[in-house]
């Protein structure tokens, strides 16, 4: 019998950080939380240290990890602290884990979910940010170290589940037609558009179904979320644009499906949860209790589906001409988003003005081809500096 499972979960002060270790915590035969991350919050990581004492724990903050090496070493606890970007890295490599966790959010997930990919662990991918920007790269890290990647996003997590195992590396030639991600048009989908100038952070972030980090709510509210995974669900499944369709389903309990040749269609549904992919990446190929409650379809009675509003929602348009123009364009795009998101989480930018900020910095930036991680990281570099010009101009056309 061998001991439970260790997994370094990266970005564990995060929502779907905090839903990894309620999953763990359920099956401390199986699982073992390793090592923690978080970015600066030392206050929070150390009461994660005290309830699941790992070995390690890292803050890129570094002047934050010396607060937590001095309360974790006051404690007695048995968690070695270390700091900054090596830190996170050392944490996603260590010989020790066995599973890692990507759920830091953004770009800067980068540098340590590959290094995960690199060395050959099993890969629990949320950190979809990390996957647009650098997709050939990431996958390419995959296959050449034999690392098992187990997509969380639920809608890729769905078709995970409704493909055969011979088609998760790539679908072609395995008659799928096409692949259905569903998305419930955040909180917004029927708000009239003149109002939109005017929603706060807060109204952006109460997601009518699920519950989830700022950054990530703001994306679902601009469908951004959905654009990225359109771009995720191409690399992942090995699929082309044009086999990737997008669905509005506001209740968001069929997570995603995937239509075969001969019509069959296969969904996955559950309630909105993150914790179900969770265990299901956590304990694949096995299932474990991941403490959400069974799916009452009859109390719901009625499951809702609409078109995309792509004029509504430009962000899914220009998912579609991203992929068409290839090399650098996602992680352009995806720089452009993290840069406008930030603003408008800061109050200095209005909701309308995040995708033509986007727009703006993919009319200004061109796109290159992928060789190395170094051109990804300087059209990331190059797309955050336009993408502040074009915000500048926003602002001021509001003002
Ligand atoms: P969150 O904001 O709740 O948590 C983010 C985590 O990342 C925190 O632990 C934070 O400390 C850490 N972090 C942030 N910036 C960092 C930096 N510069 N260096 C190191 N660590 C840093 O976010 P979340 O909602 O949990 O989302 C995490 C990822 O999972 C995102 O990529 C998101 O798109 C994806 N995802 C989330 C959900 C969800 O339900 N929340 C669903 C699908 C996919
Ligand atoms: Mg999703």
């Amino acid at each position: 019998m061998t001991g439970p499972r260790n997994v370094a979960v990266l970005g564990a002060t995060g929502s779907i950080g905090r839903s990894t270790l309620d999953v763990i915590a359920r099956h401390p035969h199986r699982f073992r939380a390793f090592a923690l991350t978080a970015h600066s919050r030392s206050d929070e990581l150390f009461e994660l240290c005290v309830a699941h004492r790992p070995a390690l724990a890292v803050l890129a903050d570094e002047a934050q990890a010396r607060v937590l090496r001095g309360r974790v070493a006051a404690s007695g606890l048995p968690t070695e602290v270390l700091a900054g970007a090596q830190g996170l890295i050392a944490a996603a490599e260590h010989p020790e884990v066995a599973c890692v966790m990507a759920a830091i959010v953004g770009a800067a997930g980068l540098a340590p979910t590959l290094a995960a990919a690199r060395a050959g662990k099993k890969l629990l991918l949320a950190n979809k940010e990390a996957l647009v920007m650098a997709g050939p790269i990431f996958m390419a890290a995959v296959r050449t170290s034999g690392a098992t990647l187990l997509p969380i996003d639920s809608e890729h997590n769905a078709i995970f589940q409704c493909l055969p195992e011979r088609a998760r590396g790539g679908v072609a030639g395995c008659g799928v037609r096409k692949i259905v991600l569903t998305g419930s048009g955040g909180p917004f989908r029927t708000r009239p558009l003149a109002g939109l100038a005017h929603v706060t952070p807060a109204e952006a972030c109460a997601h009518p179904t699920w519950s989830m980090g700022r950054k990530i709510s703001v994306d679902s509210a601009t469908m951004m979320n959905k654009a990225l995974e359109i771009i995720e669900a191409h690399w992942l499944f090995g699929a082309p644009a044009s086999a990737i369709e997008i669905l509005v389903h506001p209740q968001s309990v069929v997570h995603s499906m995937v239509e075969y040749a001969d019509g069959s269609v296969i969904a996955q549904l559950g309630n909105p949860d993150m914790r179900t992919p969770i265990a299901q990446a956590l304990a694949y190929p096995d299932r474990v209790d991941a403490g959400v409650a069974s799916l009452d379809l009859a109390r719901l009675a009625a499951l809702t589906f609409e078109a995309p509003d792509f004029d509504r929602f430009r962000a899914l348009a220009l998912a579609y001409d991203v992929l068409a123009a290839g090399g650098t364009a996602p992680a352009i795009f995806n720089a452009a988003n993290e840069v406008a998101v930030g603003a408008f989480l800061a109050g200095e930018l209005a909701f309308p003005r995040i995708t033509e900020v986007i727009e703006a910095t993919l009319e200004r930036v061109g796109a290159d081809a992928v060789g190395r991680l170094e051109d990804v990281i300087e059209a990331d570099a190059r797309a955050r500096s336009a993408a502040g010009v074009a915000l500048g101009r926003a602002i001021v056309r509001t003002a």
